[in-house]
């Protein structure tokens, strides 16, 4: 360990008593939120950069100067005028992107936009409001106010329970001149903002919240690897930007066997992998492992949960640098499904120049890992207030840097969208069980949108690769300095605030529940909506262009053939039973089997009773500190697929499941208009039908592998899809560069 390794160290436990996220644990990540060692010079710049780059990287370049200009303290906090140039601080990945989904566009008709039913309404339902929120009070006083004055009443954004973001928020709001209540207010808020999850404040029950239910939980490691696998199953080309992941301690058997298999076929192989605990975060507990035999299946005496993953080996390298992209992305809305993109993220660099993992190097953290809080930490971390030097740039910046040198950035930018999507896709099955969980049909809750974090690596020929995603990504928008030994000053970081400020303000934006107010202000105010409109107006105008732009449904067409799981889900739900409810008792699964008629005299009763009790039982082994008994979602998409592959054992998976879900539909829906209204079990958060045609298209071509052996082993088959020559650099595309 070298002398920058020793200070590190020392400097680890400051760095955790600092941070409110890291306070917090679970799966919160902390971006600016350590102390510095020291600010040397800046190590990277842009200069040299041919004049001749083309156009999407002047389109770029122009960007990273606007920001440039920006990132000075204290001058991005003004809005610019509208037509103004500068006032487009996340124009820079706009165009590139822009122009390149315009293609993508141009091919599709219009989307479509979903057809299930909105939680929105339950906003509106103010039947058990508790004491202290009072929404009909809230809107009236708003309504009288408007009628009073003309004036648009400010959109209200509680932060008391913002924690770390708290600075970010204040400034976002400050600039979209809403109301904030930092201690909160007796009131209902129209928005409420808060720093971990849902449950952060048990008593909203109107208006809108920043987080899901669940969605914690969900973004664990082992249940995003889950869920993407599942996926993979189903779809092995489309997510082939997941590296092969195993969860231990369950699948160690599985690793190692596999393992074995590819050293027997390649003895000069040496493959290595990377150890991730299941809760962990800011690189903690990460190591890598050359063999299965390195791997530490327990802490004490307990055995620990995580997920061993095939490591990256050939990142693409920016001055010799690893480094991965931070990108946010808002879930606007789960039913109908509404995301956005950022525009504009950060790039977080190593601080040790890369080399392949190889035994002399495996344990040199500043080489391997791109986590902030770790890389703060070395003697080679430079803070910079530029946006384009230093070890936190920002995304377009890079983009800029590659362009420059000849990448097909706007390729960069479609395969990001591509795996934005795609993953939130995957997701979104187990968010509904949550929600549901949560804010049962007809319980009065707020609506819920989220800001979320992805991880993205980039390989050497530019594909990129999903690390993890973030349910908390830190917005701190300042760092810790130590100006005298022991003395900490918060510093406001450029960069942080270029990017963090912008996706936070768009997203309230996106959010701003006037237009709703308005309506009801003009039945009490009449023409004085008129001042209202006008002035609301010019407060947009003085704003920048958003930076969230919006991926879907806009790209409706590409995407939702890949939705099958969400119609499983559907099912899942209608036979949960008792509201509120995540896992389906033995009762529920034999009434789904009967009313879908899916039993007959090869497949009995008893035989449906003993696949629920196995797969029940191997699942919750996956499920770490799982409470509730019976089957989960997972289990049950399991089951599914297992009864799918016995009724049409003749066809590729994804057809056999394509055609159990019609089989099932149908029953429902004969059963449905016999029995009548009387006969709906549940409401339904059914998904879209027009997935089949897609689906039956896609599924044609689908080798018919492993059709009969258990979901578990079918899934370790189907794992051996083409991920490897995937993941591994190919030649050619971006031959060329060399950054
Ligand atoms: P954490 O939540 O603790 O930050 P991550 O999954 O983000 O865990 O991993 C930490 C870092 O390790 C990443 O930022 C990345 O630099 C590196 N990393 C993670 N997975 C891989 C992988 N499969 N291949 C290469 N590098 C990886």
């Amino acid at each position: 360990m070298n002398d920058c390794a020793v200070n590190a160290n020392v400097h680890r436990e400051q760095v955790k008593a600092c941070g409110e996220d890291a306070e917090e644990g679970g799966t919160a990540d902390a971006e600016g939120q350590a102390p510095v060692a020291s600010s040397p010079a800046v190590t990277a710049t842009l200069s040299g950069i041919p004049a001749s780059a083309c156009r999407d990287a002047a389109d770029t370049a122009a960007a990273c100067e606007r920001g440039k200009s920006r990132g000075k303290p204290g001058k991005n906090e003004n809005a610019p005028g509208k037509g103004d140039r500068v006032s487009q601080p996340h124009g820079a990945a706009a165009p590139l992107a822009g122009k390149h989904l315009r293609r993508i566009e141009n091919e599709m008709t219009l989307g479509l936009r979903g057809t299930g039913k909105t939680p929105r309404g339950k906003t509106e339902a103010h039947g058990s409001v508790a004491p202290h929120h009072r929404p009909k009070d809230e809107r009236e006083t708003r309504g009288e106010e408007s009628a009073k004055f003309g004036k648009k009443t400010p959109v209200s954004v509680d932060t008391s329970k913002a924690r770390a973001s708290a600075v970010a928020i204040k400034t976002s709001v400050k600039q979209l001149k809403w109301k904030e209540f930092p201690v909160g207010r007796r009131a209902a808020c129209d928005i409420y903002w808060h720093g971990m999850s849902f449950h952060d404040s048990e008593s909203v029950v109107s208006g809108q919240v920043n987080k899901f239910p669940g969605m914690v939980e969900m973004l664990k490691k082992i249940n995003l690897s889950r869920a993407v696998r599942t996926m993979q199953e189903l779809f092995p080309e489309e997510y082939n930007f997941y590296p092969r992941a195993w969860i231990l301690p369950d699948e160690y058997q599985q690793f190692s066997e596999q393992f074995q298999l590819v050293k027997d076929n390649d003895v000069m192989l040496k493959p290595t992998f990377i150890v991730k605990p299941d809760g962990g975060s800011q690189g903690e507990g990460i190591y890598l492992i050359r063999d299965p035999s390195d791997i530490k299946l327990t802490m004490g005496s307990q055995l620990k949960q995580a997920i061993v993953q095939e490591y990256i080996e050939k990142p693409l390298l920016i001055d010799k640098l690893k480094f991965d992209i931070r990108l946010y992305v808002l879930i606007k809305s789960l039913e109908p499904l509404e995301i956005y993109i950022g525009k504009e993220g950060l790039t977080r660099f190593c601080t040790e120049p890369y080399e392949e993992p190889s035994r002399k190097n495996i344990s040199h953290i500043f080489m391997h890992l791109t986590n902030y809080a770790l890389n703060v930490q070395s003697c080679h971390f430079v803070h910079s207030d530029s946006l384009n030097a230093g070890s936190k740039r920002t995304f377009s910046s890079v983009l800029y840097q590659l362009g420059s040198k000849g990448a097909d950035i706007k390729r960069v930018w479609s395969d990001i969208i591509s795996l934005v999507i795609k993953t939130v896709i995957a997701m979104v099955p187990e968010l509904k069980v949550y929600y549901q969980g949560d804010i049962p049909p007809g319980k009065p809750g707020p609506t819920c949108f989220q800001i979320l974090g992805f991880d993205i690596l980039l390989m050497k020929n530019l594909k990129p690769v999903l690390i993890e995603v973030n349910a908390n990504p830190s917005m701190r928008i300042e760092y810790e300095q130590e100006v005298a030994p022991g003395v900490f000053v918060n510093v406001s970081s450029p960069v942080d605030k270029e990017v963090k400020v912008g996706v936070i303000r768009d997203t309230l934006r996106l959010m701003d529940p006037s237009p709703k107010r308005q309506s009801i202000s003009e039945q009490v105010a009449g023409a004085k909506r008129a001042g209202a409109m006008k002035e609301s107006q010019e407060d947009e105008e003085t704003l920048p262009s958003s930076c969230m732009k919006q991926v879907y449904p806009k790209y409706t067409k590409q995407f939702d053939y890949l939705r099958l799981l969400e119609r499983i889900t559907a099912l899942f739900i209608r036979f949960l039973g008792v509201r509120g409810s995540m896992r389906l008792g033995p009762t529920a699964f034999r009434t789904f089997i009967r009313k879908c008629k899916l039993s007959n005299s090869s497949f009995s009763m008893a035989s449906v009773d003993i696949l629920y009790i196995d797969i029940t039982r191997r699942q919750a082994g996956f499920v770490p500190d799982s409470r509730e008994t019976g089957m989960g979602l997972q289990a049950f998409i399991e089951a599914f697929f297992q009864l799918a592959g016995r009724r049409y054992k003749s066809l590729a998976l994804r057809e056999q499941v394509v055609s159990l879900l019609e089989q099932c539909e149908a029953q429902l829906k004969s059963q449905l208009a016999v029995g009548g209204p009387a006969f709906q079990e549940r409401r339904s958060l059914s998904c879209s039908r027009a997935l089949t045609r897609g689906t039956r298209n896609q599924a044609s071509g689908i080798s018919n592998f492993q059709l009969h052996s258990p979901a578990p082993i079918r899934r370790a088959a189907s794992q051996d899809y083409q991920l490897d020559q995937n993941l591994k650099p190919t030649r050619g595309r971006c031959g060329a560069l060399s950054v």
